[in-house]
């Protein structure tokens, strides 16, 4: 019997209230409206836990744990000039940081051979100690040093294609060489981080890849960079977890950025990475970042969804998986910093 992919979500996260914010309930409910209509696409859908306190605890101090959790028993408030937290937002918070713990523990003991994280809030801004860009917790990286910590991982890789760059991932990482975050963002653009120079720090050098692309970028210069940067430094460090910082934010129609992705170019970049992983035999998890055009943001997750779930066909003719890969690999072994 194979395992269905799944699909974590938890109705705390329509509790989170932004008030008139692009980073509203309404992007949860356009998503699972679509893919309710699609039947989940084969996705098993599974309530989310709370997150582990230690887990959280281990990338966010305690005192900034407390700091969130007394915001909303106050009933809430604004944390900087984008990011607020209401009532609900705390739970929200440790839903959405547990659905993306569960969703590694569900990947790694082989439960599901996919799956894709659905919460609010995002995470990808938040740093250790500061809430930021519509972010209270790291849900990503919560879900990356769990895979470390509690599966004794060593080689971790976060592909981050939400279209603002995911400084507070970087800054967690920065230092790590267990953890390759590669991020792919339109430049200039909040948070203004994610320079090409920024490599990582010491241990770490190297274990940092920023791809900044221009205002405008399209499907093309997504997959020239996934096929020609992304996949061969995945085939390099040989993630045993891939995990997924996905905003669709990059979308032709978003209202917060000018990339101009369309659901054909998410969909290309979601099969290489399946692709690739597949060859690797590293599982591949997605965590919702964010996405601010309700029906891009929705068909996008749908294709993305199809894409990590799809056989992969044995295909000598594709040039990322084989011994041509292998060669990209030797190649890309002579400018990349982290290898000799
Ligand atoms: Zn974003």
């Amino acid at each position: 019997m194979t395992s269905a992919p799944v699909f974590l979500h938890h109705r705390s996260s329509l509790a989170h209230d932004t008030g008139a914010h692009p980073e509203q309930p309404a992007r949860l409910i356009a998503i699972e409206r679509e893919l309710e209509q699609r039947g989940w696409l084969g996705y098993e859908r599974v309530s989310s836990p709370a997150v582990d306190r230690q887990a959280l605890a281990a990338v966010h101090p305690e005192h900034y744990i407390a700091a969130i959790e007394q915001l909303a028993a106050r009933g809430g408030g604004q944390l900087d000039l984008d990011t607020v937290a209401s009532a609900g937002s705390f739970e929200a918070a440790l839903h959405a940081a547990g659905g993306a713990v569960e969703l590694v523990d569900r990947l790694l003991s082989g439960a599901a051979p996919t799956g894709f994280s659905a919460h609010r809030p995002p995470g990808h801004h938040a740093e250790r100690d500061q809430a930021m860009g519509f972010c209270l917790f790291n849900n990503v990286a919560v879900a990356a040093q769990h895979a470390l910590d509690a599966h004794a991982l060593e080689r971790v890789m976060i592909l981050d294609w939400d279209v603002h760059h995911g400084n507070g991932t970087n800054d967690i990482f920065h230092a790590s060489n267990r953890v390759l975050y590669v991020s792919i963002h339109e430049s200039p653009l909040f948070p203004g981080t994610g320079g090409a120079a920024d490599t990582g720090s010491g241990e770490g050098k190297g274990f940092t890849v920023n791809l900044p692309v221009p205002t405008g970028s399209d499907d093309a210069t997504y997959i020239a960079l996934v096929d020609h940067v992304v996949a061969p430094l995945t085939l390099a460090f040989e993630p045993q977890l891939m995990l997924i910082s996905a905003g669709f934010d990059a979308h032709r129609d978003d209202p917060l950025a000018s990339c101009r992705v369309t659901e054909d170019g998410f969909a290309a970049i979601a099969r290489t990475i399946r692709r690739l992983c597949a060859e690797l035999d590293a599982p591949v998890g997605c965590v919702l970042e964010g996405g601010y055009a309700l029906r891009a943001l929705a068909t996008s997750v749908v294709v993305t969804l199809q894409a990590l779930h799809a056989p992969v066909a044995a295909d000598a003719a594709d040039p990322r998986v084989g011994p041509r890969a292998r060669a990209a690999r030797m190649r890309i072994s002579e400018w990349w910093p982290a290898l000799r």
